[in-house]
């Protein structure tokens, strides 16, 4: 069953790489009063960010910062969006600054304040168009920040016009954005349940099926292989490919997987990653969940989509954990 709704994986804007060595073009795109700036820094870009949806807001160019500009694309109506990667403006016109409700909540809500926000906050509160160009700045932009000098000699590269790529002055080589290929994977056995395990990293409760980078000169499927059997020791086979998601954070693509255990093989954590890992059918699931010895991932992950399409319906429980009363 392929996955529907990853929260990354949409985007309505067209990509015009054809654009992106046009600098006439550019120029006049970025003259234009309609185009539209998506200012991100460090993942954040500013958004009015509601508990149930969320929205970019956009600068004009004239009042984008200056920083590393890149195309992003075109939309169906012309307007023209480029991302900046610089510090987030401090101010901008509309910003409203109180809060939603007043005390008691009975004056009707005001707008939300506009504010940073990030991939993992406001991903699955985005409509598809902003979902789509703030994945993509985000990832243009972590490349831009950390890749600024040619990896052959070390010289400052320079930034072609349309921000997809860089070259080195000195030797003329050409640079692109860097996407990190990591598989994860959904373990069924026999009795279709299906293994989740937790990374020795994370706190409490939290547990996700299994994940790892794709080694260079490596398939995917022979990677799903690899990394279960060095994490929990299991055999797996019948790899089948079910959908991937980006995840920029700072540059990977996920790309998901199922995979068949066989019956009796013997769960042997590789405690330097994993902390525990077991084997649950879908009752042992909602039993888990409900006795909070369990959390999900959440819902702007690709795992939690293969584990409920696994399931067969959404599932309570997210990151991270509610606090306990007292
Ligand atoms: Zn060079």
């Amino acid at each position: 069953m392929p996955l529907s709704e990853l929260a990354l994986s949409r985007g309505t804007v067209d990509r015009i790489t054809e654009k992106r060595t046009d600098r006439d073009w550019l120029d006049s795109a970025w003259a234009d009063q309609a185009t539209r700036v998506l200012v991100v820094w460090r993942g954040q870009a500013l958004m009015r960010l509601d508990d149930d949806r969320a929205e970019l807001a956009f600068v004009p160019p004239q009042a984008a910062p200056a920083g590393t500009r890149f195309l992003l694309g075109q939309d169906a109506d012309g307007t023209v969006y480029f991302g900046v990667s610089a510090e987030l403006p401090a101010a901008l016109d509309g910003v409203r600054a109180g809060s939603l409700l007043a005390p008691g909540g009975t004056t009707p809500p005001s707008p939300p304040e506009i504010r940073g926000g990030s991939l993992r906050e406001a991903g699955t509160l985005l409509g598809d168009r902003d979902a789509g160009l703030f994945t993509h700045a985000v990832a243009l932009a972590n490349w831009h920040d950390t890749h600024t000098h040619c990896p052959v000699d070390g010289t400052r590269t320079v930034v072609d016009p349309g921000g997809h790529s860089t070259r080195c002055p000195a030797d003329g080589t050409e640079h692109f954005p860097r996407t990190d290929p990591a598989v994860i994977m959904l373990v069924t056995d026999p009795d279709d349940r299906c293994l989740l395990a937790r990374n020795a990293a994370w706190p409490g409760r939290r547990v996700s099926i299994l994940a790892g980078f794709v080694d260079p000169g490596e398939s995917a499927e022979q990677a799903v292989i690899r990394e279960v059997a060095e994490e929990t020791g299991i055999t797996v086979s019948n790899v089948r490919y079910v959908g991937s998601q980006p995840w920029p954070m700072p540059r990977s693509l996920m790309l998901g997987f199922r995979a068949d255990a066989p019956a009796g093989q013997a769960i042997t954590v590789d405690h330097e990653e994993l902390a525990e890992a077991y084997w649950f059918s879908r009752d042992e699931l909602l039993a888990a969940i409900g006795a909070r010895e369990i959390a999900l991932p959440p819902p702007v992950s690709i795992a939690r989509h293969i584990i409920e399409a696994w399931f067969g319906g959404p599932l309570p429980s997210t990151w991270p954990e509610p606090r306990p009363v007292r």
